[in-house]
């Protein structure tokens, strides 16, 4: 029961540095089995976050059939393709990784009225990287705006994946920025979550202000692309 284990050192961790009791661990489970989210789940963990469309809706499948009353929540976090917004939409609970608007109108149209608005966070591309997903940080006020006003999607906050850096100063940099533009925009859109912080930084994330941080290799281990 590794994951088990894992999950309560972190969860620890998470406690020392989170006095108000106020940030949410999501469990990172791309690539991995059922198995290990079962093992998770066992150790108490009810958020799960999934990059890719297809292989997170077979396992909220699963777990509708064989774990109908546990609660879990799913988020999705990977890139959002065109084509699979309905997928998406129809099966997550939250999308954390919104970033065009063209995205969140599929998102909004395609969700079912059934299963209640559609929890998204904007992805701000925070270093200003070219290649990266995610919106410029001059940008997100006028995506929110856009984003606030439609109906099917509750906007619940921002996200980042800031890239890898060399040392604690440089990691804290990025989740600075957006702690600012959280605290800005906060009020004004009745945003409560910011998504910041994985397995190599999420301790400064907190420190920094982060309320969810997204872990995956340091509670599942490494993962194996090859044999998803
Ligand atoms: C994979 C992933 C994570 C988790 O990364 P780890 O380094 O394994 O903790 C968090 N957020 C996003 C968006 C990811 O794609």
């Amino acid at each position: 029961m590794a994951i088990a284990e894992n999950l309560e050192r972190i969860r620890q961790e998470i406690n020392a540095l989170d006095a108000q009791n106020r940030v949410q661990l999501l469990a990172v489970s791309k690539t991995f089995p059922e198995s290990s989210l079962e093992e998770a789940i066992a150790g108490g963990q009810r958020l799960f976050g999934e990059n890719y469309a297809q292989e997170g809706v077979r396992k909220i499948q699963y777990f509708r059939e064989h774990y109908p009353n546990l609660g879990l929540q799913w988020h999705f976090i990977g890139p959002v393709q065109s084509n699979k917004t309905k997928l998406i939409a129809e099966h997550f609970d939250w999308v954390q990784s919104v970033d065009r608007l063209k995205i969140a109108q599929r998102l909004s149209e395609q969700r079912p009225q059934a299963r209640g608005p559609l929890n998204v966070l904007l992805e701000v591309n925070v270093d200003g990287e070219d290649t990266k997903s995610g919106v410029d940080v001059p940008s997100v006020g006028e995506m929110l705006e856009q984003i606030a006003r439609m109906p099917n999607l509750r906007l619940r906050g921002l996200m980042c994946i800031p890239r890898p850096a060399e040392n604690a100063e440089q990691r804290r940099k990025p989740f600075k920025i957006m702690k600012a533009l959280f605290d800005q925009y906060q009020a004004p859109y009745g945003l409560d979550t910011l998504s910041m912080g994985m397995s190599a930084d999420y301790r400064e994330a907190i420190e920094e202000g982060a309320n969810m941080v997204r872990i995956g290799s340091a509670i599942f281990g490494a993962r194996h692309y090859a044999s998803k």
